[in-house]
């Protein structure tokens, strides 16, 4: 007999798919035969380093690795976390009480609000935002409040127009530089505002560094550990995903505040038990191996950001120039939303690009489209978009 299902709560106040109709659209599309280009998704299309892949393939062949991890690292993964922090940020970290591997960052960021945040507690998020740290927060009751990143504030926020009374309240702040969605970067200043902010209103500041090592320019970008006392109040969460193609092998760490770290820590011996000690062997090659790689991506990416960028000004697109990530952010013609552009691009080129406010209301007004396809087939989108009339 069958019986009734009833999803929890925390499920059923799930927002409704924003990208159900885009879906929808696409598969369309498809059947009709179109080749689509897909600009939506943010997974590198380039392979992991050849050196990595075979560290996995020695380690995977060593039964020790077989066995349960820690759930904290291998000790010698937090010293080569450590020693990546120490040489690209020029900051001590602990790697026994100011480190931790994780699952992906995402797994990190989603259990910070499990181990810090109760029913009622106000979480400061960027809006547009990666949208674990809204989820995240809904999720163990928390409520989110959502900090406008604006064009004319450089899409940072502006934290001293959060209101007195939502920043007494606030119990978390997340930020994220070079940030997903806008590709804007953050400055050492302004990472030292914000944890003056965080100290003022003891509040717990969260930094998602997920593209520190992808940006432009040779502008490379700052940790929040940089800042004085950023140790006593921040952690910083970093993944191998982006700077080396390793998306799909889900690792990552945090680094920062030791009571940050215990807590995250705490949840952690009680959800998952660590990553893969191959994966973990092979994440090692990668922070202490020939951080080249790095740089021939950082040159990759470059290009494709100049055709991107100046084939959407050439044809009348307002589009700032991305500081770091691998996205581009564009305003929408005059006239025009976000989801109603994406549409029309998707219906008439072929072409998947994402709505702004897929990532929060302030999204309104801008679409996101991604650099990792090659530049030819950028160059491809470039010239179908030539014969949209807006
Ligand atoms: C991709 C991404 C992550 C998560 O990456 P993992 O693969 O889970 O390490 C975190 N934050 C942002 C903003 C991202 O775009």
């Amino acid at each position: 007999m069958a019986i009734q299902i009833k999803k929890a709560a925390r499920i059923r106040q799930l927002p409704p798919y924003l990208f159900a109709e885009i879906d929808r659209l696409k598969k369309e599309a498809v059947a009709r035969g179109v080749d689509i280009i897909n600009l939506g998704v943010g997974d590198p299309d380039m392979p992991t380093p050849a050196h990595i892949v075979q560290e996995l393939s020695r380690a995977a062949a060593e039964p020790a690795n077989h066995r349960y991890p820690d759930y904290e690292g291998l000790e010698s993964f937090r010293r080569a976390v450590s020693g990546w922090v120490s040489r690209r940020f020029g900051v001590r970290v602990d790697p026994d009480t100011e480190t931790i591997s994780l699952i992906g960052s995402k797994e990190g960021i989603a259990n910070m609000a499990v181990a810090f945040i109760d029913p009622g507690d106000v979480v400061l998020v960027p809006d547009p935002g990666y949208p674990v740290y809204h989820v995240g927060t809904c999720f163990n009751g928390g409520v989110p409040y959502p900090m406008a990143l604006r064009r004319e504030n450089g899409f940072l926020p502006d934290l001293e127009a959060i209101p007195p009374d939502v920043a007494r309240r606030a119990k978390l702040l997340w930020l994220n530089y070079p940030n997903n969605p806008t590709a804007s970067a953050a400055s050492r200043e302004f990472f030292s505002d914000a944890v003056r902010f965080a100290e003022r209103h003891n509040i717990i500041m969260c930094h998602d560094a997920a593209y520190i090592d992808i940006y432009y320019d040779g502008l490379r970008p700052p940790s929040i550990l940089e800042v004085d006392g950023a140790r006593e109040v921040a952690i910083e969460f970093h993944s191998l995903s982006k700077t080396y193609n390793m998306t799909g092998w889900r690792v990552g760490f945090a680094v920062g505040n030791a009571e940050l770290i215990g807590g995250l820590g705490q949840v952690k011996t009680n959800v998952d038990s660590g990553v893969f000690k191959a994966v973990q062997k092979a994440a090692i090659a990668a922070l202490d191996g020939d951080q080249g790689v790095v740089e021939r991506l950082r040159a990759t990416y470059a290009e494709r950001r100049e055709v991107l960028v100046n084939g959407l000004r050439e044809i009348g697109f307002d589009c700032p120039l991305p500081a770091g990530t691998f996205y581009v952010w564009t305003a929408v013609p005059p006239g025009h939303t976000a989801s109603s552009t994406t549409k029309r691009i998707l219906e008439e080129t072929g072409i998947v690009t994402t709505p702004g406010t897929g990532f929060g209301a302030a999204g309104e007004g801008y679409i996101r489209l991604t650099l990792t396809s090659d530049t030819a087939r950028l160059a491809e989108a470039v010239e179908r978009l030539r014969l949209l009339r807006f």
